[in-house]
């Protein structure tokens, strides 16, 4: 591919890109009528930047051929000049068609981006690559410019969303895309290799449609089905609340935020079991659920004192002591309070986390608690972030490991966080759908056209 001409690669991969799409909708069932161009965009670009991390085939055979020639000219030409001792330096220079690359890199500079000398992305007034003069080789270009090219349909489709007169969709489009960015998102291209990494097919489908958002498998109209349970004061019999019987959006929005059925704390438990294990693995010791007699607030004893427990006390024993007390906290980032005002990436979990500090104050009798939002497409919030990465710090130095090897476990982490996310989301989803799904095979078209 990298060594065809654009004109007949280009059409070729665009092919595949199509292939690649039409099997991921099939995968994800009967939906045709329900994808729009940011999602059928989104399928594509890396993880972190919102995507499902299945590469654009296009874009890479557009700037296949230039990445190629960009680190292997400069040898061709040395290797030229040596065999051809008797030729003019202008006469090797020009010795090999350049056309197609020339091409390329002139409609990439109408998009607005253009290399420098060194290969990277030029700024200011850096001198820009010409593929006609002698410059040194430059590698990694393919991976720059993919990611570029998709880094900037993303950011036309984020600005559609915040510009006046957007539609709902649009704007909901461009509260999932902010959250669905980095974060916990790895678990998109995680290899199930290890228990807390593994999804099934349905969490998986679930977890995706989600995150590109596709309708969910709900009959047209239905109703919540979550109900709450509970113990008489009295008795031991475990007894069931009415089913909330709210109508369900395709999008589960509602189902995400709905008070009956536990559905956040679901979420919540099963992260905090998921960063338990990472603060283990860190060498910290964890215990969930303590009660913290410093934050008591209200006179001990009284009827108005109220016990702070905290989800987990991750700590460690010299020689490199540590504590943290860790409030988890998820939030859905399109729940209603959510959807007006500026839509600005990380809102949701930035504003979490300052009002879990609110709550419990700097450093409230001499314990300060570490709040750790995450947004239901994965985005985590800087408190938790910073907390990741000092875990990562402890981890690397207890295992001795060099940067790379911190890095895959830093993402190893977040995939694991993601997974444990996922899978509560969806036990959640299928018990608010509970008898009214449809099957992924069984679905009428007609009926998701109205939804
Ligand atoms: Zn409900």
């Amino acid at each position: 591919m990298r060594t065809l001409e654009p004109q007949e690669s280009i059409p070729l991969a665009e092919e595949l890109d199509r292939i690649v799409e039409s099997t991921a909708r099939t995968l994800l069932g009967p939906l045709d009528n329900g994808w729009n161009e940011v999602q059928e965009a989104q399928l594509r670009w890396p993880c972190t930047l919102s995507g499902a991390g299945m590469g654009r085939i296009g874009h890479a055979a557009r700037v296949g051929r230039l990445s190629c020639l960009l680190q292997c000219l400069p040898s061709a030409r040395e290797h030229l000049t040596k065999i051809f001792p008797e030729a003019e330096q202008s006469q090797i220079l020009e010795a090999v068609p350049l056309d197609g690359a020339e091409g390329e890199l002139h409609r990439l500079r109408e998009e607005g981006i253009e290399l420098s000398l060194q290969g990277k992305l030029a700024h200011g007034s850096e001198p820009r690559l010409n593929l006609r003069v002698p410059f040194q080789a430059c590698r990694g270009v393919l991976g720059l410019l993919t990611r570029t090219l998709a880094e900037a349909e993303r950011s036309a489709y984020l600005a559609r969303g915040v510009a006046a007169g957007a539609t709902e969709q649009q704007r909901r489009d461009t509260a999932r895309l902010h959250s669905c960015e980095a974060g916990a998102s790895h678990w998109v291209e995680a290899i199930p290799s290890r228990v807390g990494l593994r999804l099934n097919d349905a969490e998986f489908a679930t977890g995706m449609r989600h995150r590109l958002g596709l309708p969910q498998l709900v009959q047209n109209g239905a109703k919540c089905q979550l109900k709450a349970e509970y113990r008489e004061p009295t008795g031991d019999d475990l007894r069931s609340s009415n089913v909330c019987g709210q109508f369900l959006d395709p999008f589960m929005d509602h189902a995400l935020c709905c008070q009956k059925g536990g559905g956040f704390y679901r979420v919540h438990g099963s992260l905090c079991r998921a960063l338990a294990n990472i603060g283990r693995e860190a060498g910290c010791e964890v215990t969930s659920e303590e009660i913290v007699p410093e934050l008591l607030s209200g006179e001990p004893g009284s009827d108005e004192a109220v016990e702070a427990r905290l989800d987990l006390h991750v700590w460690a024993h010299p020689p490199f002591p540590a504590e943290w007390f860790v409030d988890v906290t998820h939030h859905h980032a399109w729940a209603v309070r959510q959807r007006s005002g500026q839509l600005r990436p990380g809102k949701t979990a930035e504003e979490a986390e300052a009002r879990k500090y609110e709550r419990y104050g700097p450093g409230r009798g001499g314990v300060s608690v570490t709040p750790a939002a995450v947004e239901s497409w994965g985005r985590l919030g800087p408190e938790f972030e910073k907390l990741l990465r000092q875990l990562n710090a402890r981890w690397g130095n207890l295992k001795q490991a060099d940067a790379s090897a911190c890095a895959a476990t830093s993402r190893r982490w977040k995939a694991e966080l993601g997974v444990a996310q996922v899978r509560a989301m969806h036990v959640t989803c299928m018990r608010a759908a509970r008898g009214v799904t449809t099957t992924p095979h069984g679905h009428d078209a007609a009926n998701s056209e109205d939804r």
